[in-house]
């Protein structure tokens, strides 16, 4: 599988080729599953071509279904967990990096352990 390799804010970016039209935002992965704004890809200059297998097409696409924007820091992650029960929201998720600074706060302040960082497919597999 083919894909266009751009230039945005001198960053190389791959057009994955999938286009949200509800929220203007195509796919650019940089490594990590970013969204770029329909018409920056589409205005981007296309610098070369690469070539994925499709294991590395289905391993990035898994990356944008459990990865994305942390709704805490605003990072963006390759993977997302669910919040944890001491901080719990709706439709939130959160990074690793969260997780883990959230887990040493209440530990150390009201000994709780949140537990390990699960991405919310770990999460949805154990029900
Ligand atoms: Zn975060």
């Amino acid at each position: 599988m083919k894909y266009n390799l751009v230039l945005i804010d001198n960053r190389l970016v791959i057009d994955m080729n999938v286009n949200d039209v509800l929220e203007f935002k195509a796919d650019g992965y940089t490594g990590l599953p970013e969204k770029v704004e329909l018409d920056v890809m589409g205005e981007a200059d296309v610098i070369g071509i690469v070539e994925l297998s499709d294991e590395q097409v289905v391993k990035i696409k898994a990356e944008y279904k459990n990865g994305g924007e942390c709704d805490w820091c605003g990072e963006i992650a390759s993977e997302l967990s669910f919040p944890h029960f001491h901080d719990f929201a709706i439709g939130k998720r959160m990074c690793r990096n969260c997780w883990d600074h959230d887990r040493d706060v209440y530990k150390g302040s009201c000994g709780d352990d949140i537990g390990d960082f699960k991405t919310t497919e770990a999460n949805i597999n154990a029900g």
